[in-house]
């Protein structure tokens, strides 16, 4: 009988799933997020969340391994360099969670545009919107899109819709990606300059990694805001504060952090030009559940031996950079 591990929180109905389509499988729930030597000796599949860490000291634990599913969208808590020399198939489910992330993105944009966060400050310190300053219509502006994959078009799909012109920077996607959307290509320096708010819709990779820094940064207007809810590190958050703190920068809404969860030690902490979430992008019931669901389909997939979809590595070319 081979083991599926389960790790993190996963909706009962995935489990059902699995259990009614592959009830050979012995189900293991795992009480931590990294699996005890003992279960990982018997695991021939393993479902997790981006809460397991899945590195070289895991994997030669559980030398029966086949599969890792991955109910995320993200897949940088995996070492896929050691799961490759083993062997070792991955999939995630990136699908799940596109509209979570746009529905913040937006939210986070009309947070900057309105300040909305400043005013709920005043009202609950009995003030009223004389302590305010004028907010902006997002109507005409120009939303510059870093990344136009599952997300990213996505977005940029909602923006057209409400007037926004929108232009985009993604070396790796075909031009008839823009052509189809109404969106303007343009080189990364163009975009930096010409955005009234940039939002970054990009994995981290290597080449991501620190993508704004002080030299990108040094390229945005003073008017400019800037939105992420992608991945933390590919921020500098040093260089960010130090932008947001001159005003060289109108203001930053930001999900992900380079250390999450978010301590005092953040240069991004205390500043009024940004707004904060805690890593909510796709932490929704829906998100959730869609989620959970498609990794258990996955997994039925893989035992029925069929062809399954979003396996890694991805096909794109950026994900040489890994
Ligand atoms: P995706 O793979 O569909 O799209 C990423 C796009 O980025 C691709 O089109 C790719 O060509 C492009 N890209 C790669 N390297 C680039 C570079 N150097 N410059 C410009 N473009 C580049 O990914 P997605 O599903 O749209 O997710 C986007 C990001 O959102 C990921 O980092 C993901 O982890 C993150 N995410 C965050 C949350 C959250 O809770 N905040 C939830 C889901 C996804």
């Amino acid at each position: 009988m081979s083991t599926c591990t389960v790790t993190d929180d996963f909706t009962p109905v995935a489990i059902e799933l699995i259990k009614s389509a592959r009830p050979e499988l012995k189900i293991v729930r795992s009480p931590s997020f990294r699996p005890e030597r003992d279960t990982l000796l018997k695991t021939s599949y393993l479902l997790i969340r981006s809460r397991t860490l899945i590195n070289k000291e895991l994997l030669d634990q559980a030398p029966d391994l086949q599969v890792i599913i991955s109910a995320t969208s993200g897949f940088d808590h995996i070492d896929l360099k050691e799961t490759q020399k083993r062997n070792i198939k991955v999939m995630y489910t990136p699908e799940a969670n596109v509209n979570s992330v746009v529905e913040l993105t937006f939210g986070l944009m009309f947070s900057l545009v309105r300040n909305l966060p400043a005013s709920s400050k005043i009202i609950a310190d009995y003030k009223w919107k004389n302590q305010l300053p004028k907010a902006f219509e997002l109507r005409g502006k120009t939303l510059g899109l870093i990344g136009l994959g599952r997300i990213g078009s996505q977005v940029a799909k909602t923006a057209t819709f409400l007037g926004l012109n929108v232009s985009a920077y993604d070396p790796y996607i075909d031009d008839s990606i823009f052509k189809n959307n109404q969106i303007q290509r343009v080189g990364l320096i163009e975009l930096l300059r010409s955005s009234d708010i940039i939002s970054l819709h990009v994995p981290y990779t290597q080449e991501t990694h620190e993508f704004i820094n002080e030299k990108t940064l040094s390229g945005l207007g003073d008017e400019t805001y800037l939105i992420n809810t992608s991945r933390g590190r590919v921020i500098n958050e040093p260089a960010l504060s130090h932008a947001l703190k001159t005003h060289s920068l109108k203001g930053a809404a930001l999900d992900v952090f380079n250390k999450e969860p978010l301590t005092k030690k953040c240069p991004l902490y205390g500043l009024k030009n940004v707004v904060l979430t805690p890593h909510i992008g796709a932490y929704t019931e829906e998100a959730f559940k869609r989620a959970g669901v498609m990794a258990a389909k996955k997994l039925i997939t893989f035992c029925e031996n069929a062809e399954v979809s979003d396996a890694l590595p991805p096909l794109t070319e950026w994900a040489k950079w890994l």
